[in-house]
């Protein structure tokens, strides 16, 4: 799947030319290659004056990551990010100094480069002033994540029900909106609460936090569930691939590419979340992460809707869910991690996606309301809302249609499969636990919705 107008933008002659006429010119995102860096230059750690205890832990943090980590601005760097942690400031005029000297070293920032906020959600106990400046950073950090260039993102780690700021949970968050994992994610600001795992020394290999784990993803024929299932894996997570037996031959490549095993399943089934367990408890001895991934369209205005697309949509894309997650919560899975596939639809709407929108507005719902239930047996259910990617699913959208979805971001290009998929496996990591009934957006800051 290729957006041909961002290749073409970006080289040889066309690329001279574009930028001649001042042609939009999509960037070349830098995606995440085991081996690689963390980050593409050095990262300046700022802060305003009350959270610099704060910052000081976040920037030995990311030294631990053999980061080159300066706390100065200097005229000489090109940055490889800049985190602004802000996460004790108490007043709307605490935090101008230090945003100010972050607006002083973005024209240094490389190209790929990252801001990441680090701050504290407001809290229905806060005073005006307290919950003024809070509720700020998100819209500073949304602004500016519109005003980046190059492939650089912003993004914001917001500290909930008083996690400290280098609990593993934050300092997860951190890494992954500082890598090149979170290369279509932009404009985002995702809660993280306590680590309920605090002192557990984490994996023993932390490039494969899911070494020794059992994975199901349900959709993993073809599309962004072959991505899912191939980085799942790649994390070290045996997978367990689910699709329909009329994609039977797609569901045997997947399987086969990753070693894992593949069990043909309408996911509409009655039994469908016990048929699951099963397969991975007797196949793979546990269970331990569900990717509700199986999706489909039946697009039509809601005049013109036939009943049968209207069940159809909502039967596969939120009764299978709801049901499968019954099925495992009564059956006591512990530690059991659910990432849900919603959409941007379900947060902004979509015409003709009335039956879409409502079922995926409905999988943010139900992942709010499972979340307190898997949590209670140390598991979490958190969803991913993809924006425009690149798939079969969207290659049948009508071509204007398809580039306006492409180009209507902050990062004017659709995104790929394995961006959904690096987010659904930073959300089913054993670092992530702090993270629980949220929606992360990979969307490149879709013009769609909040
Ligand atoms: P896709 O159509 O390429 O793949 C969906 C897969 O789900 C197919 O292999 C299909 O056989 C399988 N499936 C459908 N019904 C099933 C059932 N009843 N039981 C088991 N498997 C079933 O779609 P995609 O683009 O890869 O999308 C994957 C998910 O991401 C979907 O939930 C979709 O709604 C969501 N999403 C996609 C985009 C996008 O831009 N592509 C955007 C937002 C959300």
């Amino acid at each position: 799947m290729t957006d041909s107008y961002t290749r073409l933008v970006n080289t040889g002659l066309t690329k001279t030319l574009a930028s001649k006429l001042g042609l939009p010119r999509p960037a070349v995102l830098r995606r995440y290659r085991p081996g690689d860096a963390l980050t593409v230059g050095p990262v300046l750690v700022l802060s305003d004056a009350a959270s610099k205890p704060d910052a000081d832990a976040v920037a030995q943090a990311l030294l631990g990551w053999d980061l080159d980590v300066r706390r100065e601005p200097t005229d000489d760097a090109r940055w490889g990010a800049v985190v602004l942690v802000l996460t004790a400031a108490e007043r709307p005029t605490d935090v101008s100094d230090a945003v100010l000297a972050l607006g002083s070293v973005l024209r240094r920032l490389a190209p790929n480069g990252r801001v990441v906020t680090v701050s504290r959600a407001a809290t229905d106990d806060d005073g005006p002033e307290l919950a003024a400046t809070r509720h700020g950073v998100e819209g500073l950090l949304r602004s500016l994540a519109k005003e980046l260039r190059a492939g650089a993102t912003g993004n914001g780690v917001v500290l909930t029900g008083g996690a400290a700021a280098d609990s593993t949970s934050a300092l997860a968050t951190l890494r992954f909106f500082l890598s090149a994992r979170s290369a279509f994610v932009d404009g985002q600001l995702l809660p993280v609460g306590p680590s309920p795992d605090a002192g557990d020394p984490g994996p023993a290999d932390p490039r494969q936090p899911l070494t020794g784990q059992v994975a199901v993803v349900t959709g993993a024929a073809r599309g962004i569930g072959v991505s899912i299932a191939k980085v799942l894996a790649r994390e070290g997570a045996t997978v367990v691939c689910v699709d329909v037996a009329a994609a039977g031959e797609g569901l045997a490549r997947t399987a086969n590419a990753v070693g894992g095993t593949a069990l043909q399943l309408d996911v509409t089934a009655e039994d469908a979340g016990t048929r699951i367990l099963e397969h991975a408890r007797s196949r793979h001895g546990r269970l331990d992460v569900v990717v509700h991934n199986a999706g489909i369209l039946r697009d039509k205005l809601l005049a013109n809707m036939r009943p049968e697309h209207w069940d159809a949509v909502v039967a596969v894309n939120l009764a299978a869910q709801l049901r499968i997650n019954a099925q495992l919560v009564e059956a006591g899975v512990e530690g059991l991690r659910i990432v849900s596939l919603a959409s941007i639809a379900g947060i902004a709407g979509n015409r003709g996606q009335t039956n879409y929108g409502f079922s995926k507005a409905g999988v943010i719902g139900h992942t709010r309301a499972t979340a307190p239930l898997v949590a209670r047996l140390g598991g979490t259910a958190n969803a991913v809302a993809p924006g425009f990617i690149e798939t079969e699913m969207t290659r049948s959208i009508p071509a204007l249609t398809r580039e306006l979805g492409r180009r209507a971001s902050s990062l004017q290009q659709g995104g790929l499969p394995v961006d959904v998929a690096e987010a659904v496996a930073f959300l089913a990591s054993p670092a992530a636990a702090g993270v629980n009934g949220e929606v992360l957006r990979v969307c490149g800051q879709s013009w769609l919705g909040r």
